[in-house]
């Protein structure tokens, strides 16, 4: 039995797929189904054209025969992009980036947990300095997950300097994995993207990049990935975090996030607790997105 989880699809195919035979409906419904889940068009297109084709091939008319070829076929596209977190590197640096709101300092408190647990021991950045309370907010997360922090001397240091002394740190204490969290303030976009490449500039100094990770609010879809356009151009990015699928009706952003971009999802937040984070499998996450 499929997790009920709010972005599966189960709940809207799950009348299509007990029904006793594919029909004229199916089409229509499973289309409205995959639209409303936010696959986009070009997919959904893509998606129906293909589960058509194999249906005529292999003459079932089995709801189940349609669900479980649904199941592949979104398992097979999730897969054409490599999911592997590169951090191999000592230390690895890892800069969090995207807009504010979006579960970047969450994300890393997440992450860093997710990492203490597997043996590595880790440093946070709080490279976002402008405000004193989202250094707070990141120290909070440090804590409980385990990981130690540099934090600006003083609201509204370089940031980049912040970043230099986080890795600093770690290649003097042997500490393995850097995150480092930032900004994400839109209204001076250009500012923005030149203090990242800046941070990027001196970190290098020290130690290569392992991992730029954009991270994307799934519950504002197909919007907030034309707002995090600039940092996708500018920033580097190496991976795709999606937060927030927990209260998102929107599963299918998923596959129309990585197929747009062309970068693969690494990490998904599912919750603000400090486990609600996973490794991105395809084949886990089609079961639980189509049942
Ligand atoms: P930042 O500005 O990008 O650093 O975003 P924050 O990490 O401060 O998160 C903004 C808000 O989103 C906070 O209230 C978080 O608790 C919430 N949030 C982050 N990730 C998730 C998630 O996976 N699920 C849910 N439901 N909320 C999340
Ligand atoms: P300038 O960057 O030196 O030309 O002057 P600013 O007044 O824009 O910023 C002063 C310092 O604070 C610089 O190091 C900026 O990178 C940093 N800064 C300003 N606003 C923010 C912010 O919202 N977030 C972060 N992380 N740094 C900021
Ligand atoms: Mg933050």
């Amino acid at each position: 039995m499929a997790e009920r989880t709010p972005w599966s699809l189960s709940g809207a195919l799950r009348g299509m797929f007990t029904k006793k035979t594919i029909d004229g409906e199916t089409w229509d419904d499973l289309e409205d189904a995959l639209i409303k889940a936010d696959f986009g068009p070009n997919i959904t297109e893509a998606v129906v054209a293909d589960l058509r084709a194999k249906v005529a091939k292999y003459n079932t008319t089995d709801p189940k025969d349609l669900q479980r070829m649904l199941r592949e076929g979104i398992e097979e596209r999730l897969s054409r992009l490599d999911s592997t977190l590169t951090l191999s590197e000592r230390p690895a640096v890892v800069l969090v980036v995207g807009v504010n709101g979006v579960g970047k300092t969450t994300t890393i408190g997440k992450f860093a947990k997710f990492l203490n647990t597997y043996g590595r021991t880790v440093i946070v950045g709080a490279a976002d300095t402008f405000r004193a309370g989202a250094v707070d907010q990141l120290a909070t997360w440090a804590e409980r997950a385990g990981a130690q922090i540099v934090k600006p001397q003083m609201v509204g240091q370089d940031p980049a300097a912040v970043a230099f002394q986080t890795v600093e740190k770690a290649k003097n204490e042997g500490i393995e994995i850097v995150i480092i969290d930032t900004a994400g303030r839109l209204h001076t976009k250009g500012g923005l993207m030149d203090e990242l490449t800046k941070i990027r500039r001196v970190v290098e100094k020290q130690a290569p990049i392992a991992e730029v990770l954009l991270v994307l609010d799934a519950t504002t879809g197909q919007n907030g990935l034309a707002q995090a356009e600039a940092f996708i151009q500018h920033a580097g990015v190496t991976g795709l975090v999606l937060t927030k699928l927990d209260g998102s009706a929107r599963g299918g952003f998923v596959l129309a996030v990585q197929e747009r971009t062309g970068i693969p999802i690494k990490l998904v937040g599912q919750g603000e607790g400090i486990n609600d984070l996973t490794g991105f499998t395809p084949h886990v996450f089609a079961q639980k997105l189509i049942g």
